[in-house]
């Protein structure tokens, strides 16, 4: 429904299109290649869904970098984490050309976004900020107003994830915490948490939080999305966010699957398609606003 909606805007632009790169076989990287390769085909734009071996060389990765570089087709550039651990993360992602990079990996897309003027808004975090914006203007309050001096508790640093999720906050004037694996380790995880008018959980263990560590009438963000295997050996997805105790507490929470997930996918598209405008010389703003006008109103957090 996301991506049909984003439909209209990948019609007014020529050349728009999204190249994923796995490097080896992970299975999560390799299913989440093949949404965005389905969501692209969706939209009607192009779609270079890349694989190499899992021992291929620094220099092949960087080579096909530069073959999507100079790529008149392909607007947006997507590095697929986790990479094999022979490759040096940090150099390839210096590799990829910034105009194209779509999740805002490069360091330049990601210091634009820290000084609070993003060429790119990384996919996630963007995500987790569309639906609370949705979900502000939902319930009645002015998105523009709603975050000033709320306490905005983030539980994971990563750099695809919780920093710039923290930055978006700090974007949009909230009180923001940034807690992490050591926040936990030092006993000081709930402290934290309990302070929380809003609450962002992107960690990646089951049901980390639970509704004692919530504050009454939070409305939390769940963004893991962790397989658990049940006693007859089927799997099923869950979130960071113990839902049945939490939802007793909190104003709204999330929901694992669906929630974060698919708005995360249509980003990545939406940022491709941005790029394309770009590049054509019809700038955007990158800070979402034209996207939730694009979306509209939809009821993804569970009251
Ligand atoms: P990551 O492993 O890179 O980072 C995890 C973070 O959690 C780290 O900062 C670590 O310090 C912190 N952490 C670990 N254990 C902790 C604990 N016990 N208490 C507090 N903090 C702790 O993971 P990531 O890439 O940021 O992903 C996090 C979760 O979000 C995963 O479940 C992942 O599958 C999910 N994810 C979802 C989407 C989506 O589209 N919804 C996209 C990316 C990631």
């Amino acid at each position: 429904m996301l991506l049909a909606q984003l439909a209209d805007r990948a019609r007014d632009v020529d050349q728009a299109g999204i190249a994923t790169l796995l490097v080896g076989g992970d299975e999560a990287a390799a299913i989440y290649q093949r949404r965005i390769d389905r969501g692209a085909r969706e939209l009607g734009i192009a779609s270079r869904p890349e694989r190499l071996p899992a021992d291929a060389s620094f220099g092949q990765v960087v080579g096909k970098l530069a073959e999507l570089d100079v790529d008149p087709e392909i607007s947006g550039i997507l590095v697929l984490r986790p990479l094999p651990s022979h490759l040096p993360e940090a150099r390839i992602l210096r590799a990829i050309p910034p105009h194209k990079d779509v999740e805002a990996q490069h360091p330049e897309n990601a210091g634009l976004l820290a000084l609070g003027t993003p060429r790119f808004v990384p996919s996630t975090p963007a995500a987790a900020f569309v639906m609370l914006d949705s979900y502000m203007r939902e319930t009645g309050r002015e998105v523009e107003t709603a975050y000033d001096g709320v306490d905005l508790v983030v539980v994971g640093r990563s750099n695809n994830v919780g920093k710039p999720a923290a930055i978006l906050g700090l974007a949009r004037n909230a009180t923001v915490i940034s807690c992490h694996r050591h926040t936990a380790d030092a006993g000081r995880l709930a402290e934290h948490t309990l302070l929380a008018d809003i609450l962002i959980v992107a960690v990646g263990v089951p049901g980390l939080i639970t509704g004692e560590m919530v504050r009454p009438g939070a409305i939390v963000v769940d963004v893991g999305i962790n397989p658990v295997t049940e006693p007859d050996g089927s799997v099923r997805l869950v979130g960071d966010v113990d839902l049945d105790s939490t939802i007793a507490v909190a104003e709204a929470v999330s929901p694992v699957p669906g929630g974060v997930g698919p708005i995360t996918d249509a980003w990545v598209l939406h940022n491709a398609i941005l790029a394309a405008q770009r590049s054509a010389g019809a700038a955007r703003h990158a800070d979402g606003t034209h996207l939730i006008e694009t979306l509209g109103r939809f009821g993804v957090l569970r009251p």
